[in-house]
């Protein structure tokens, strides 16, 4: 196939490297990358035509075809030789309907892409199969590199040691030592990755492992790479094709190093391109209040990016002052008619238990991205007559201490948790059981 990807600068220098050149950023200007397709290309393929593949791909049994990203692998990274995909079906994730809790919070049409659901329960497998699969050819095709290597703490060190594990190439998270639950890294040590503790803070972690990458033949996965945008861009192409090829008015996500935003944007300006939508969605990023940069640059007319030191927020994966794609999130909001709206401690965690009352289990970061819908609703910014997408980035199964904080009311951030639910205990009495149930289910 004739399909090409290639890095370029964000900035506009010249200069264009393949895919599977080690390389983080712009040598001339020092500003990120960005994966450029050859649109002519895709082009020479009618739109018709990629929504019959794309059908034909979906959920599909035929490997690695049948995931999310890889169903769409010229869209991706049409270089890499399908012989060194490192794939777990990630993507396909259903958007579920909520109704219910539409109307109860003033609108007519709400829906939640369940982005983690997913092998190591977060969207963030959606780019690291991309990086690693690229990583894997690279070995293959006798790049002297001997690990992948990122300073996170969380969802993106999970992803990587399980991908890179399946690879069977040796993974390295790095740490401030004393800062990270073991519970926060049971999915890498469980997966047999290298970690290690550092006697510094995370900026000092992110400084060791960007000199390892020069230096020492180590990969880095942090999200400046922009390899992993190719994957997570998938998700604006699933929510497409899930709605029958039409974009919905609103998408609402959450932002912390707004990589993933950015590639939402990528996503739907893909698809316009080639034909397959014909408008764009509004997106509005929703962010912690404890964490909140790209709103105050919103809020003061897309002013250039003022670093904060975050604070605590029980969004502990957007707890981030100095977003890494900051300049590209604001490209794309610029585009998509974008808003950013924050989230208090309190809204967050309300947000959540009451979506969950439909059926969902969202983790603190999807608790965010609903108590901005909720409030736009409020404000009469998205309608009832419209259609609205909230990006679900991760489980809640991986954020239990949230969950039963909330519902136990023992969250210091959440002083009166307002859909807290509790076990009723009873005697071993039959009339008092009964009483009870009836009394409950009065409710
Ligand atoms: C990484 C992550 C985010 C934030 O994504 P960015 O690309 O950093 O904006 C949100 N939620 C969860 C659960 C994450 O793991
Ligand atoms: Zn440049």
């Amino acid at each position: 196939m004739s399909y090409r990807a290639e890095f370029r600068c964000i900035a506009g220098c010249a200069g264009a490297y393949p895919l599977d050149q080690v390389i983080y950023r712009c040598p001339t200007c020092g500003d990120l990358l960005e994966v450029v397709h050859d649109l002519e290309a895709l082009r020479a393929v009618s739109a018709a035509q990629w929504k019959r593949l794309f059908g034909e791909r979906f959920r599909s049994v035929d490997e690695p075809w049948g995931s999310g990203v890889w169903g769409k692998h010229e869209w991706v990274a049409p270089q890499l030789d399908p012989a060194n995909i490192v794939s777990m079906l990630e993507g396909g994730t259903h958007l579920m309907k909520v109704p219910a809790y539409a109307q109860e919070i003033g609108l007519g049409d709400v829906r939640v892409k369940q982005c983690g659901t997913s092998h190591s329960g977060s969207f963030k497998d959606l780019g690291m199969t991309v990086l690693v699969s690229m990583v894997k050819q690279m070995i293959a095709r006798g790049r002297p590199i001997r690990a992948i290597a990122c300073a996170s703490t969380g969802d993106t060190s999970a992803a990587l040691a399980a991908y890179a594990a399946a690879a069977g190439i040796r993974a390295v998270v790095i740490l401030p030592r004393g800062k990270i639950s073991t519970a926060q890294l049971v999915q890498p040590l469980a997966t047999g990755a290298l970690v290690l503790a550092i006697d510094t803070d995370f900026d000092g972690c992110m400084k060791l492992v960007q000199e390892l990458a020069t230096k020492e033949g180590v990969y880095l996965a942090n999200s400046m790479n922009s390899l992993r945008l190719e994957g997570q861009k998938t998700v604006a192409i699933e929510i497409a094709q899930q709605l029958g090829w039409k974009v919905p008015d609103w998408v609402v996500i959450p932002g912390g190093n707004l990589g993933n935003v950015s590639a939402l944007g990528a996503g739907f300006e893909l698809m316009l391109e080639l034909g397959l939508v014909d408008k764009r969605p509004r997106i509005c990023v929703a962010q912690a209040a404890h964490a909140s940069p790209l709103h105050a640059s919103f809020t003061h007319d897309w002013a250039a990016l003022e670093p904060v030191k975050a604070k605590q927020t029980l969004a502990s994966a957007i707890q981030i002052g100095n977003p890494v794609s900051f300049k590209k999130a604001v490209r794309a909001l610029q585009k998509f008619e974008g808003v950013v709206e924050v989230a208090t401690e309190a809204e967050l965690a309300d947000a959540s238990a009451r979506a969950d009352r439909s059926g969902l289990f969202t983790c603190p970061h999807t608790g965010v991205a609903l108590a901005a819908l909720e409030k736009l609703a409020a404000r009469g910014v998205i309608t009832a007559d419209q259609r609205a997408v909230v990006i679900s980035t991760a489980s809640g199964l991986k954020f239990t201490d949230f969950k039963v904080g909330y519902h136990e009311g023992k969250l210091a951030e959440v002083p009166q948790p307002r859909f807290r639910n509790t076990p009723v205990e009873l005697p071993d009495r039959y009339d008092a059981v009964r009483d009870a149930l009836l009394r409950g289910l009065d409710r």
